[in-house]
């Protein structure tokens, strides 16, 4: 297989911008980043009309796309399925997201997700378990009869799912600071949601070895004048990461622009779509734990109103952050790629995600000028769009 030499589009390394540079990729690496002349001979060339070529997107949430949802579809051909709806809005890796269920649903999405990785399914890069192990009073669209609570079994199954990356989106009311210590040591990466708790609670999860936060600001405690709850921790807390939907419905612009300036650590504010079925189809209603799910005006709602989940794919949540919120292109594109790869662990130099440089993984999005995903390549393999 000749070396493919991508150029004519502007390159976003994941730091800056590159003028007349060529991406070479060869056996499903980048392997260097030249000027757009030095193109090695005999390398396939594809020369794209303008437009931005990034690192390709991370998605650390997403529930469900092209419709499919991950709970109803724990299976092989229902990662593939998620996996290949949100590839062509630009996202080369995600963690399809189960959300809470029954014991056996949770079992059968990890060893659907182990499976797809074992053969290769293009973009599939860990699991999200986001629950059981909640907080009823902040269950948002989650079946409150199926919360539980994290015990020794729990961590015993999600301690040895043999997947390299397993985030688990538990509240800290539903998790003794002893658990959450036990599966940080194995390697679980803990993000606290879905929960009332207090500053301090909060806090004090952080320091037994909770490193994020799941959609921040949705279903959790607010910041208030002397209790800064959930939300205060996260932004008071420089080194804790946390996912956003910027879609403009879950999250005010205004806060989310508050929430940005607010973290001291520098970046550490994730794009996530919390996509469900509806996302990158037509699908205009489907069913959660057997209740009804409606779409309307880009928002997905249950017949009480309750958001559930979200009608978004990447692409436009980085339009929004670079567009509405006018944060300005390099940021949004950084919050849809390095710093989450940074938060799962992708970023090395060798083999890593979230950045275009030697080494990588030629996991690539090209957008034309309005910010549309033209192109997707995932392990140099370009993605049928
Ligand atoms: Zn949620």
């Amino acid at each position: 297989m000749p070396a493919l030499a991508l150029t004519g589009a502007r390159v976003f390394t994941g730091e800056a911008f590159l003028d007349d540079a060529a991406v070479i990729v060869e056996a499903g690496r980048i392997v260097d980043v030249a000027g757009a002349g030095a193109a090695p001979a005999g390398a396939r060339r594809i020369d794209l009309p303008g437009g931005v070529l990034a690192p390709g997107f991370v998605d650390a949430q997403v529930n469900g796309g092209g419709g499919v949802l991950f709970n109803e579809t724990p299976t092989l051909e229902g990662v593939a399925a998620i996996a290949r709806a949100h590839a062509r809005f630009g996202t080369t890796a995600l963690l399809p997201t189960c959300v809470t269920d029954r014991p056996e649903i949770t079992r059968a999405a990890v060893a659907a997700v182990r499976e797809a990785i074992a053969q290769g399914v293009p973009g599939v890069a860990g699991v999200h378990l986001e629950g059981p192990h909640i907080a009823p009073s902040r269950h948002g669209a989650h079946e409150t009869a199926l919360i539980r609570p994290l015990l020794a079994d729990d961590v015993e199954m999600l301690t040895t799912t043999g997947l390299a990356t397993c985030l688990v989106t538990l509240a800290r009311e539903s998790a003794s600071l002893e658990r959450i210590a036990e599966l940080a040591a194995a390697g679980v990466i803990v993000s606290l949601g879905h929960s009332d708790a207090s500053y301090e609670a909060a806090r004090g999860a952080f320091a037994a070895g909770a490193r994020g936060a799941t959609h921040l600001f949705n279903a959790m405690s607010q910041l208030t004048n002397r209790e800064p709850g959930m939300v205060g921790a996260v932004l008071e807390t420089g080194e804790v990461w946390a996912g956003v939907i910027a879609d403009g419905i879950h999250v005010h612009p205004a806060s989310l622009a508050a929430a940005i300036r607010a973290k001291r650590g520098p970046g550490r504010l994730f794009l996530v779509t919390d996509a469900m079925p509806p996302a990158g189809s037509p699908v205009g209603e489907f069913q959660l734990n057997g209740r009804r799910v409606l779409r309307s005006g880009g928002a997905l709602r249950l017949e009480d109103g309750t958001l559930a989940g979200a009608d978004l794919t990447m692409d436009a949540a980085v339009r929004f952050v670079a567009g509405a919120l006018g944060l300005g292109l390099a940021e949004a594109l950084r919050m849809a790629s390095l710093y989450p790869a940074q938060f799962l662990g992708f970023d090395s130099d060798v083999g890593g995600r979230g950045r275009i440089a030697p080494g990588r993984r030629a996991d690539l999005v090209w957008l034309d000028a309005s910010l549309a995903a033209q192109g997707v390549w995932i392990g140099g393999e370009a993605v049928a769009l």
